[in-house]
């Protein structure tokens, strides 16, 4: 090893030791050659300054560069410059090795836990992070799907959207919620306006009929609670596991539950009421076409009586938002592959997630190349001819590269070894 920190382009003089950090005294060996104005060479010293620039922590103590900056004034044009360091950040006063482990750090732990390790803000550290995502994303060229799917997974404690490939089975983007003007942003921000105009039309948005299904569920739970609400504690003891009975299909229901529910709604027919059109309401989905789901969507619909809509409502007003997407669903052969890894990911994805934040999560689900499904053009056969062309040149070749997005079932795996020894680090790929 060249010195302490490493480099061999530095003198390093000092190097104090404390109980937490290391103070390191360090300066550059060579003066510069030329002037960084007129590019001439007749230079003289005029002064320095001290630096300080956080490094990688070493040996579990953090690091602080005390770097002797010297300043030149050029004989020729008159002008004066500080030497130029380029292992700085041009950002922050931190080392750039420094700012690309707190990159890589931030995506396998909490922001708290390295700005604890490192000395450094939190808010520091997720402003790196920002940058990092912003900077990663601008590369990013996932091909637009044909068929654009639209699902909700339940991360960090709310319902996110997941932006899904369904033909190449992968995961092209996750917005932090499943609005639809959240959507449009979405929509308008990627690449140049003028193709996704065009691009929209063509992608027919499939929304998965699991996730309509479920706010049906969401629906009668709000009637349970309402009713539940009113009362008396010695009437709730009579509902033993309710909740666990109603969100069953009726045809799962044992004779012992079948007869407990049938108590219950001669005691409380709201209750009934509310389940009846739950029930009804995942039967509409056994339709063939679209036509049949439309039309038995349409006959549901007159069922809901206005007290029921206080509890439906928000299913009926996405119903009404997402129509077309919804049906869409019956139009595309939807493989029930796709759909079953899918809800794996949802599974693992709801019991992944602590210690990460949103952000993090998926800057590793969509910056990591291994989870990358990629077309790689096919490797060329014509012999290169004797007198042409240098490596160089061939590399020059453009090289047309499909990525379609995260594999789902790569992050399955992932998030499931993750779960099962959370320490583990993640083989990721840090593309520089
Ligand atoms: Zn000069």
């Amino acid at each position: 090893m060249t010195n302490i920190l490493n480099w061999p382009d530095y003198n390093v003089s000092q190097v104090h030791e404390s109980k937490y950090d290391y103070q390191v005294y360090a300066e550059l060996k060579y003066p510069p050659s030329f002037c960084i104005h007129c590019y001439t060479s007749d230079l003289v010293g005029f002064g320095k300054r001290t630096e300080i620039l956080m490094d990688i922590p070493m040996h579990g103590k953090r690091v602080g560069i005390h770097l002797n900056r010297k300043r030149f004034k050029c004989q020729s044009c008159n002008k004066t410059f500080y030497e130029l360091v380029s292992r700085k950040d041009e950002k922050r006063r931190m080392t750039k090795r420094f700012i690309e482990y707190i990159e890589r750090e931030s995506q396998k732990r909490t922001f708290l836990s390295i700005a604890d390790d490192i000395g450094v803000d939190e808010k520091i550290i997720r402003n790196i992070f920002q940058d990092y995502c912003e900077r990663e994303e601008e590369q990013l060229k996932f091909e637009m799907p044909k068929w654009l799917g639209i699902d909700e997974i339940h991360i960090i404690k709310k319902p996110r959207c997941v932006l899904t490939n369904i033909e190449h089975q992968t995961v092209i983007d996750m917005l932090n919620n499943r609005n639809k003007s959240t959507l449009l942003r979405y929509f308008t921000k990627r690449e140049d306006r003028e193709r996704v105009e065009t691009m929209i039309p063509n992608a027919t948005i499939v929304i998965d009929k699991f996730h309509v299904v479920k706010m049906a569920n969401e629906s009668l739970e709000r009637a349970r609670k309402a009713i539940r609400s009113q009362l008396t504690p010695q009437q709730r003891r009579g509902l033993l596991k309710d909740r666990f009975v109603l969100l069953k299909r009726k045809h799962e229901l044992s004779d012992a539950e079948y007869l407990r529910y049938s108590g219950w709604i001669l005691n409380y027919p709201e209750m009934g009421e509310a389940y009846e059109l739950k029930e009804s309401f995942f039967v509409i989905w056994n339709s063939q076409t679209r036509d049949e789901t439309q039309q038995a969507y349409y006959a549901w619909l007159r069922l809901v009586s206005p007290e029921m809509t206080r509890y439906f409502d928000p299913l009926i007003k996405a119903m009404g938002n997402w129509h077309n997407e919804v049906f869409a669903y019956f139009d595309h052969p939807i493989t029930n592959a796709y759909t079953e890894s899918l809800n794996n990911l949802i599974r693992v994805m709801n019991r992944t997630g602590q210690g990460y934040s949103f952000e993090a999560l998926r800057a590793k689900m969509l910056f990591t190349e291994v989870f990358q499904k990629v077309k790689r053009p096919l490797y060329q056969r014509d012999p290169i001819p004797d007198d042409a062309l240098s490596v160089f040149d061939m590399a020059a070749e453009p090289q047309i590269v499909t990525n379609y997005g995260s594999s789902i079932s790569t992050l399955i795996k992932e998030f499931e070894r993750d779960f099962k020894s959370p320490i583990s680090l993640t083989k990721s790929a840090y593309p520089r």
